[in-house]
This record gives C-alpha cells, structure tokens and sequence, in this order.
C-alpha cells in the first residue's frame, strides 16, 4: 500500500513510530485526541491498514479508519471486517482504545472485540503507546475490557511524552 514502509517484524518501537507519524497527519483540534493506528498481519509482517483520527468523513477514530479502510479494500461491510483479517493481525495504536463514545459511536474497544466474534481470525494483541488521558470521558476501562476477552495488551514503551504531545497539539494550553 501507499505508505507502506520497511519494517521488520516484530520491531514494535518501528511500528509504534509509524502510527505516530500517522497521528500528526491528523487536524489538531481541542475536542479530541489526534491518534494513529496500524493494522499489521504479523505473521507476515504486512500492513493491513492505516488510520489516523478523523481521517475519514464524520468523527472517526484511528482505529476504526483502519478497519473501515481495510474492510472496504476486501470488499465487505465495515461490520464485517473481522470475516476478512488475518489469524495473526495486530494493532499498533498510539493511545490506548476508548470505551465510551457519545451516543451513535461504537467505542473502538468494541469495534476490536467484533472482529473477534465474527470469525476465528480478528485481533490478538493490541500494542499501545500510553493509556488514555482522563480529558474527555473518565478513566477508560478499555486495556482491562481488551484482556478479559483475551486479546493481549501490550505497552509498548518509550513514546509517551512524544505521543500525548502531537495528541493535545490543538488542546488550549
Ligand atoms: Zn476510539
């Protein structure tokens, strides 16, 4: 794909690098966070997908620009993305995945948990940058909600300051 660049496998930091320069590609604005996401079949070391917050029309969420982005490329409703990722994916996100949207949202935890309900294949391990701030909505149960249905959560270290930096570039100071 387009912004597909060489990484090796399993290289988390390189990954994690990458969402984040997604996230910069996003608008900053005082009402969200600017986040990036990568979905990765990490069996092969290809990249599924890209997404940034607000990347596609409405008040879209990285993760979920990923799987709306990749579901569309295979051709099946954004509903039904789990049907068509690999056994293997995983997902690079810089901030940690939210739980609890305004009404007409799904929170992009539960859009994680349906591509495992919908087939064997789906997300196995969600690799964040930093736990989600506590500005918008509270604290965000969303890692614990992750690991009770068995997808592993893991925090990959280094890149907070850098990642909630471009994520309240638009927030008042
Ligand atoms: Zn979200």
């Amino acid at each position: 794909m387009a912004d597909f660049q060489s990484i090796a496998p399993r290289d988390h930091e390189a990954y994690m690098r990458f969402a984040l320069s997604l996230a910069e590609k996003s608008d900053p604005k005082p009402t969200n966070f600017r986040v990036g996401a990568v979905l990765v079949d990490e069996a092969s070391n290809q990249i599924l997908s890209t997404g940034y917050t607000l990347e596609l029309p409405g008040n879209t969420h990285a993760e979920q620009c990923c799987f709306e982005k990749f579901s569309a490329s295979k051709g099946v409703a954004a509903d039904d993305v789990g049907t068509v990722l690999p056994e293997s994916t995983v997902l690079y996100t810089t901030i940690e995945p939210c739980n609890k949207r305004s009404i007409g949202n799904l929170p992009c935890t539960e859009r994680i948990l349906k591509t495992r309900s919908a087939a064997k294949g789906g997300i196995k391990t969600v690799y964040l940058g930093v736990k989600e701030p506590e500005t918008f909505v509270g604290e965000n149960k969303g890692r614990a909600k992750l690991e009770e249905a068995g997808i592993e959560c893991v925090h990959v270290t280094g890149f907070e300051k850098e990642i909630l930096d471009v994520a309240t570039a638009g927030h008042p100071s």
